[in-house]
Formats: structure tokens, sequence, C-alpha cells
């Protein structure tokens, strides 16, 4: 591994806008507050809509020159942002912890998969391909060249900012696109002005990356029916996330969109299944990063023959976890990101007591702390089960058999990730098959990302892949040209 870097970024209160390092125009100002002490960590003047053109502007113009450069060029790049990534690796986990509450275990993997996807955008200049294909037309050749789709919009949530934002603004630049990120206003730090920090400091030139920190009732519109973007890659809710897919598609201005959306995982126990390694498994699926995770699990359905033994068993363990201060090693459920979440989880703690949900571990908040809590005998028509949780709480449900449990996993709107737990290997498979989501994991928790591997949902949790060969078709598009070598004979 590198040396460590020896100077941390400074001025992390200014924001790169077309190509300069500047306080936004709006009025307003943005405190940035660690969610577990309460201490105030920035504050920055927030951009608005004159902010939002320019930037805009600016990266249309960059980006020609950007894609112009060789892809040797651009991997270098890449490189070296994967170096800067190594040499800053604990100012970038601190910056994680301290804006977002990560644990530092969760900021360790976010910085691990934010590096790894990074690394892999290295390859993709060198693996963007055209074809040539045959024509019916005498004399006329077919070619299909693979560009990029010009300037990208990048929308990211608070809970893995920094690798989320990195996740489409990495792929976007090694495939030759200008970038422009609005981050959530919990992360703007971890969401977007680290993310430029590191690609300028690694050489990528002025104007091809800015980023507006901006509320997105106030900037987000705008941001996605601007003429300039052709494609906006958002990443957050279920119902933003379809009022921008409207906005794409609807608007003066169609352009393509990538949906990463909300989840609402089951993670199924068969009888078969090893009961320690699911019960280990089901505690670090749903209380990495106190359950504020898209992938995390937010269902627990067990067949009858284990049901009690699971019960139990998790309930021991999910006791014994350490609630606290994030940057403690040891603690494993930190603070909830604001106010305003905690509320509608302790909302839904409420209502799942309401509905008759047995209340098997429970706890009380302590600012923003919140304690794990764990309900058994959970139906399917009740709130946790129905809605995305994202937070630590999880509701166990009994399945009569196998193909109960199957009924149950399939039974949400949503559709992004989803496991299965057996001895038998064939069967897990041929029951993740039958699972209607883009990701099931056999034998292992549902949060899983590999920066090779396609990334996504099917049904209410989005549209899109993400990773790998999938992020190069997303971020380029075709062009068919085609060739006419010798004179075409017209009818007419
Ligand atoms: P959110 O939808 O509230 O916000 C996401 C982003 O959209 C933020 O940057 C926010 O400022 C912006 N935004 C809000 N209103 C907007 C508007 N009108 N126009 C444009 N932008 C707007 O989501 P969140 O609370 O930040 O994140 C949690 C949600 O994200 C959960 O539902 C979670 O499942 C989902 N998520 C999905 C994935 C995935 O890969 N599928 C990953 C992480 C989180």
């Amino acid at each position: 591994m590198s040396q460590a870097h020896q100077t941390p970024y400074t001025d992390l209160n200014l924001l790169p806008i077309a190509g300069a390092w500047r306080e936004g125009s709006a009025e307003s100002t943005l405190l940035v507050s660690d969610p577990y002490s309460g201490q105030t960590l920035l504050q920055i003047k927030q951009a608005d809509r004159q902010d939002l053109d320019e930037a805009y502007q600016a990266a249309e113009q960059a980006q020609v020159a950007w894609a112009a450069t060789g892809p040797a060029q651009r991997a270098a790049i890449f490189q070296r942002a994967v170096q800067i990534f190594d040499e800053r690796r604990e100012e970038i986990i601190d910056w994680i912890i301290r804006e977002s509450g990560s644990t530092r275990i969760k900021a360790q993997i976010e910085w691990g998969a934010a590096r790894g996807i990074t690394q892999e955008s290295a390859s993709f200049p060198a693996r963007v391909h055209g074809r040539i294909l045959p024509s019916n037309v005498p004399g006329k050749e077919n070619r299909v060249y693979r560009e990029p789709l010009g300037v990208v919009g990048v929308i990211s949530p608070w809970n893995f900012p920094f690798h989320l934002t990195q996740r489409s603004v990495a792929p976007a630049l090694a495939l030759g696109n200008a970038v422009v990120i609005k981050p959530a206003s919990d992360t703007p730090v971890t969401g977007g002005l680290l993310t430029a920090r590191i690609f300028e400091e690694a050489g990528v030139p002025p104007g091809v990356i800015s980023v507006l920190v901006g509320a997105g009732a106030q900037i987000g519109d705008a941001f996605v029916e601007h003429s300039v973007p052709k494609f906006i890659s958002f990443t957050g809710s279920t119902p933003v996330g379809a009022n921008i897919g409207r906005l794409a598609s609807g608007g003066k201005h169609l352009k393509h969109v990538a949906l990463e959306l909300g989840g609402n995982s089951p993670f199924v126990v068969l009888a078969d299944a090893d009961l320690e390694q699911a019960v280990s498994a089901a505690v670090m699926g749903k209380f990495l990063h106190q359950g504020q995770i898209c992938m995390a699990i937010n269902r627990i359905i067990v067949e009858d023959a284990l049901y009690e033994r699971f019960v139990e068993r998790y309930a021991e363990r999910v006791k014994a976890l350490k609630v606290g201060d994030p940057s403690d090693a040891a603690t494993v459920v930190g603070p909830i990101i604001n106010r305003k979440q905690l509320d509608s989880l302790l909302g839904k703690i409420s209502r799942a007591k309401e509905e008759g949900a047995r209340v098997v571990v429970e706890g009380e908040a302590n600012g923003q702390l919140l304690p794990p809590h764990v309900f058994a005998d959970v139906t399917a028509d009740m709130e946790i089960a129905r809605e995305e949780i994202f937070g630590p709480l999880v509701g166990i449900q009994r399945a009569r058999d196998e193909a109960h449990a199957l009924e149950l996993a399939n039974d949400s709107e949503f559709g992004l990730s989803s496991a299965v737990f057996t001895r038998d290997l064939e069967r897990g498979t041929r029951f993740a098959r039958r699972i209607k989501a883009g990701m099931t994991h056999v034998n292992d928790i549902p949060v899983n990302d590999e920066a090779h591997a396609p990334f996504g949902g099917e049904k209410n949790s989005g549209l899109g892949r993400f990773n790998g060969e999938w992020a190069i078709e997303e971020f380029t598009t075709d062009h068919w040209i085609s060739v006419q070598m010798t004179p075409r004979a017209y009818p007419f």
C-alpha cells in the first residue's frame, strides 16, 4: 500500500462549479453535521439554478476534449485515482464516519467498494468496442460506433454516499462523459466534494466534474430537465426516482435514465439450512449501517421446522450488538442519519406493535441512536413487511414450507436483492431463480456489490444495471454509421 498522504483536503465548503472552486450563489447555507455528536462539520453556501446552468454548459464544452483523450491517458488518470484512494484511506474513512454516522466497519467497506469501481473503471477506456456488421445493400458497410453519452447528471443518496456517487461517476468519466453531481444534503462531502477533489488531483481537467450542493426540492427538477444532460443516473427512493423517470421522459428534452431505487430484501431460511451460519448472516445483513442500506434484509422468512430455534438464537445474537459511537471499532449500530428518519422508524415500531407483531428485542432511542428491534410472528400484510424499513428493525415471518416461503419472498412491489439459506446448493439455486429480483445470493447476505458483477433491481426497485460491462452499456450509446462504398441503384 502507498504512503499516507500528509495534507488533508481543505476548503471543503467550496463547490467545483464550471471549472472553479467557489461558493454557491444561493442565499441559503447548508449546515453539515455529525449524526452522532450533533457537531457542525461545515457550512456550505448552496448552489442555485444559475450555478446549475453554468455547470452544465461548462461540462458540455469540457466533455469534447475529455472524450478525445486516448484510452491509455484516461486509464492512467484512473490508476492515479486508485493510488489517491490508498494514500487518503484514513481521511476518506474518517469523513464517511463523521458525515454519515457510519460505523468504522461500514466506512471501510464503503471505501473498498468505491475503490473497486474506480479500479474496474480504469479498464473501461480500452474495453469499449464498436462493430462492423454486414449489410443487405450491395456495396455498403455498417459500422456501429460506441460513443459517450455526453454529460451525465448524477444524483446520489446519503446512505452509501461515497460509493454510490463513485459507482456512476467513475464509469461515466472513464467512458468519456463529463458529470455534474448532486449529492444528498446530509452528505455533500462524501457524496460529491471528495470525489471531485480526488479526480482533480488525479488529473481530470477543470469543468469535467461539477458538484451542486442544493436541496432536491429546489434544484432537483431543473437538474433533471436541463437540456444539456443526456443521462440522469439516480440512486435513491422509489417515489423520487419515479418522478425523475417521468421528468426525463415527459419533459422538453428526452434523456436516458438509470434508476436504482428502494428495496425490501427477503432473507429466506429453509429448514435444512445451517442455523448458526444463517443467524450470523441475518445479523450482518440486517444491522450493517443500522439497516440503512437498499439491499439490507427487510423481511426474514423462516421455514416452520426451524422457526422457533431461529427466533431464539437470532434474538440472543442481536441483543449482544454494541450500539453507540460509530468511531469506536466495536460499535455495530451507530446513529440514524437524521431526526426525520428516526421519527419515521419510531412510527414503524409503534405500528408493528399495534398490528400484533411479537416483540423479541427492543430498546429505548437515545439521541439519534436507535437500538435493534426484532419482531416475530410478522405477517405479510403488516407495514414492516410491506414497506422498506431502512433502519435497525426487522420482522420474522413463518413459512409453512418452501412453496410458501417463495410466495412470501415474492410478495413485494420491490425486487432489488434477496437471499436464501439451505445446505442443498442446487435447491438454493432453483429457489433463487424463482425470486423476482435483480440479485439473489445463496447462503450469503443480500448486501453484496462487486465492481464486475451486474447490480440492479426489478419491479419498483429500478431500471438499469451498474458495474462491469453493464456500466459500459449504460454510460455509452450506439451510433450506426453506414458507408455506401459503391453507387447504390435507387428504384426511382
Ligand atoms: P431520496 O430519494 O430522498 O434522495 C436521493 C437523492 O435525490 C438526494 O440527493 C436528494 O437530494 C435527491 N432528491 C430529492 N428530491 C429530489 C427531486 N425532486 N429531484 C431531484 N433530486 C431529488 O433518498 P435517500 O433518503 O437519500 O436514500 C434512501 C433511499 O435510497 C432508500 O429508498 C434506498 O433504498 C435507496 N437506495 C437505493 C440504492 C440502490 O442502489 N438501489 C442504493 C442506496 C439507496
